[in-house]
């Protein structure tokens, strides 16, 4: 087996290391325990810098701001107008500091810096133009009563919201979490995931310089059990948004149940079917489920990671996606030619090798990859499945990384069942030239997202979120507002109707 791959040394990346503090109140502040840990390169294993570590007493002290500023500060009180114009000023720094960004986020992530650069950083810029764009248009309702009343519905901004995010892809999770709960004017407490601290500090750090008051973005780096648990348990906490595995989801819901009741919203796993029906261009079909597979490493939530192929042009697309895998560019993510650089840590690395051995011993058959690159950094060669099964593992559990599972399909029927027979519900790809095949299956399918004849296209205007085990509410779009709002009916006796 080979696979394309860049050897080269390590480039030094564009970009210096400036924030490793907490942000809390607007200052960059040590933990109160003085502990730091280390961020990884994943490409070398080497430490790019210690950041402060936050526990529970850091994360009292980041509630304690975000209370103080959402029960007395300006932000809840100033004009939804001038809410816009910092969150505007923010996604205007944002561009102007685009390519360090970009930088810091391959660097601490591994992704390829095109793709941060070229695909992530104009999204994350567009998220917050969308959102700053819903500050002055968020309101309620006047309804129509029974009797002799004026009845008001109010949205009023829910209050202190924590959020914890994941490293897949810290910018943009930052975005769909932050950019909602500030357009309705709350305040927010946010984790980040311990592999990826150093973007969240930079892009707060630019907030503060949009004009935001101190207190209203807090920003904590540290573990989920120590401080991910402190913020989704805290008395003083509103809302809690979550994006992460669904084990994690779990806990955090039971958290905020078990605390005060603080509703959840939960972006979680998913095991998402791609269907190339036997109308499909193969060539066109085989690029856009390696795509949907590989991209980001195989490091997505919504990866299409059961490609479903209807055995008329089964044996095609096998060998096709084969040598498309054999094709992809692997090494360093700040070379341009790289289309797949490293897993984000030794942990997860160790997880996909787990599952390509479990795929070897279930007599999937492995068409490619299967094994690790080089002897440095989370590198794995792009690994195809073909002849899976769907009780096999590989095809029932979240592998997040380079590895795709190829099943055979006869009948339509027939694959809407296997793909939604499991227990999540994200995302759903098909492939075909037939409207008849693409109305049915869309509406048969039990996923938050279908994407017909493309895939992966994330738009800041349209919903994202999961059916079933992947999740509980949705971001994005008009959908993330309600999130952050508390509703409050008001009624008052008209006295001369
Ligand atoms: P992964 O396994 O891919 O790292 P997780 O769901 O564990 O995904 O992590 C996503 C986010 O959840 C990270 O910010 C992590 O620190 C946080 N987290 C992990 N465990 C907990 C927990 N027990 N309580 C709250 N947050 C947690």
């Amino acid at each position: 087996f080979s696979t394309a791959v860049l050897h080269e040394e390590p480039i030094t990346p564009p970009v210096e290391v400036k924030y490793t503090k907490l942000l809390i109140n607007g200052e960059f502040v040590d933990s109160a325990s003085g502990k730091t840990f280390p961020t990884l390169d994943p490409r070398t294993e080497e430490v790019i810098a210690h950041v402060a570590e936050a526990d529970a007493e850091d994360v009292n002290r980041a509630v304690f701001a975000a209370r103080k500023a959402f029960d007395e500060g300006p932000w809840p009180r100033m004009t939804a107008y001038e809410r816009a114009r910092i969150i505007l000023r923010f996604a205007d720094l944002v561009e102007k500091h685009s390519d360090e960004l970009a930088a810091l986020e391959t660097w601490d992530n591994g992704k390829p810096y095109e793709q941060a650069a070229k695909d992530e950083l104009p999204l994350f810029v567009r998220l917050f133009h969308y959102y700053a764009g819903w500050a002055d248009k968020i309101h309620g309702l006047t309804v129509p009563g029974d009797g002799p009343y004026h009845m008001q519905v109010l949205h009023e901004p829910i209050g202190v919201a924590g959020q914890i995010i994941p490293w897949n892809f810290p910018l943009i999770m930052f975005a769909w979490k932050v950019g909602p709960a500030l357009a309705c004017g709350n305040t927010i407490v946010l984790k980040t995931a311990e592999q990826t601290p150093l973007t969240a500090l930079y892009v707060a750090k630019l907030f503060q310089e949009a004009g935001l008051p101190p207190g209203v973005l807090n920003v904590v780096s540290g573990f989920g059990p120590t401080a991910g648990a402190a913020l989704a348990s805290h008395m003083d906490v509103d809302k809690i948004a979550f994006t992460g595995s669904t084990a994690t989801g779990k806990i955090v819901n039971g958290l905020a149940a078990n605390s005060n009741l603080k509703p959840v919203t939960l972006e979680l796993g998913g095991k998402s079917p791609f269907i190339v029906f036997e109308d499909a261009d193969v060539d066109e079909a085989v690029e856009l489920a390696h795509g949907a597979l590989f991209f980001n490493q195989g490091q997505c939530c919504c990866a299409g990671s059961r490609t479903f192929v209807h055995e008329k042009v089964y044996d095609e697309f096998v060998e096709k996606a084969k040598a498309r895998a054999l094709r992809r560019t692997v090494g360093d993510p700040f070379n341009k030619d790289v289309e797949q650089g490293p897993q984000i840590d030794t942990e997860q690395f160790e997880k996909v090798l787990r599952y390509i051995r479990y795929g070897i011993e279930s007599h999937a058959k492995l068409e490619c990859g299967g094994d690790r690159i080089g002897s440095k950094g989370y590198f794995i060669q792009p690994t195809v499945f073909s002849d899976v099964k769907d009780d096999m593992v590989i095809a029932q559990e979240e592998i997040f990384g380079p590895v795709q599972s190829i099943l055979k399909f006869r009948d339509h029927d027939d694959v809407i069942r296997r793909a939604n027979n499991t227990r999540y519900g994200l995302a759903a790809g098909i492939f075909t030239k037939s409207l008849d095949t693409a109305n049915t299956v869309t509406r048969a399918l039990r996923a938050g997202t279908v994407w017909v004849n493309c895939f992966d296209v994330f738009d800041a205007a349209i919903p994202f979120g999961g059916y079933k085990m992947s999740g509980i509410g949705r971001e994005k779009g008009v959908y993330s507002l309600h999130n952050y709002l508390e509703v409050k009916a008001v009624v008052t006796p008209l006295k001369n109707p």
